[in-house]
């Protein structure tokens, strides 16, 4: 089936996201971003909280149904699928804020597990301050979500390694994320993803390789992926492009991560390559 092609994107945010709100990020920029790469599936996934569930943070509250949904409907353009899409959360009872009837509305939603930078709200204070516990979260979210009868056939594991797992900013430390992923153990991830490839969830590829400084750190950051990968788990890309520069280096970013992986046809998720 030959190396993994970059085609798609499934993980990108518009003006309509609270972090975004730049004027510049239109959907029909995103658009204009996927024809000029040769992509064939893009998904819109602003950041959303479902106002049927309760709980919403201040952050989350205005990113209702009813704001995302004016991106709709999508420009279209022949040979690319504009998805329509979200970035769900799940705070910090393992409350997940789509609830299962919304799932319909979309084509694919993305979940992360890795959103521990919003203390009080996805992390609570004491845990925020212990680097061992925001490992136990990231094994314990994932875990958690994996438990629901969701239809993870559209359902897409958002930066499983993002640097936020050790909180925003970074600090004094900003690579403590890494640590973090070290304190799980081959075999927690083994087992993670064993049980994701049987739900058949996809397995999201963001990591910006070329931030980090060494071979060391790249392989720190890769472990998870390439266990993910032994386990039969499936894969798409996601830039998380909030912005028009974001959207410029998405594809240098895909190149580096497919190399490193060295990736094949035959791992991307399935959704990438349904029909037009
Ligand atoms: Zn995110
Ligand atoms: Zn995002």
């Amino acid at each position: 089936m030959g190396k993994f092609k970059i085609d798609h994107d499934l993980h990108i945010h518009s003006q309509l996201s609270s972090c975004s709100s730049d004027p510049a990020q239109t959907t029909e920029a995103i658009l204009a971003y996927a024809q000029s790469n040769g992509l064939r599936t893009i998904c819109l996934t602003d950041h959303f909280w479902d106002s049927s569930v309760p709980g919403a943070s201040e952050w989350y509250k205005p990113q209702d149904f009813a704001h995302i949904s004016q991106a709709l409907p999508l420009p279209q353009a022949p040979g690319c699928r504009f998805l329509f899409g979200c970035e769900g959360d799940m705070d910090r009872n393992f409350t997940i804020g789509i609830a299962p009837e919304t799932f319909a509305k979309f084509d694919f939603v993305i979940i992360p597990t890795t959103h521990l930078h919003m203390r009080g709200f996805t992390i609570s204070e004491e845990d925020a301050e212990q680097p061992a516990r925001r490992a136990e979260l990231c094994v314990e979210r994932f875990e958690s979500l994996l438990d629901r009868p969701l239809p993870f056939g559209k359902i897409g594991l958002a930066h499983p390694t993002c640097p936020l797992l050790a909180g925003s900013g970074g600090g004094q430390h900003p690579l403590q994320y890494l640590d973090i992923i070290d304190l799980v153990p081959d075999e927690t991830w083994g087992r993670l993803f064993t049980r994701a490839a049987h739900a058949g969830i996809g397995i999201e590829l963001n990591i910006l390789l070329k931030r980090l400084k060494d071979e060391d750190e790249c392989r720190r950051v890769l472990r998870p992926y390439r266990i993910a990968r032994e386990c039969g788990c499936t894969f798409y890309l996601g830039s998380d492009a909030h912005t028009p520069a974001g959207l410029a280096g998405a594809i240098a970013r895909f190149e580096a991560i497919v190399d490193a992986l060295e990736l094949e046809e035959k791992d991307k998720f399935p959704l990438v390559g349904e029909p037009l």
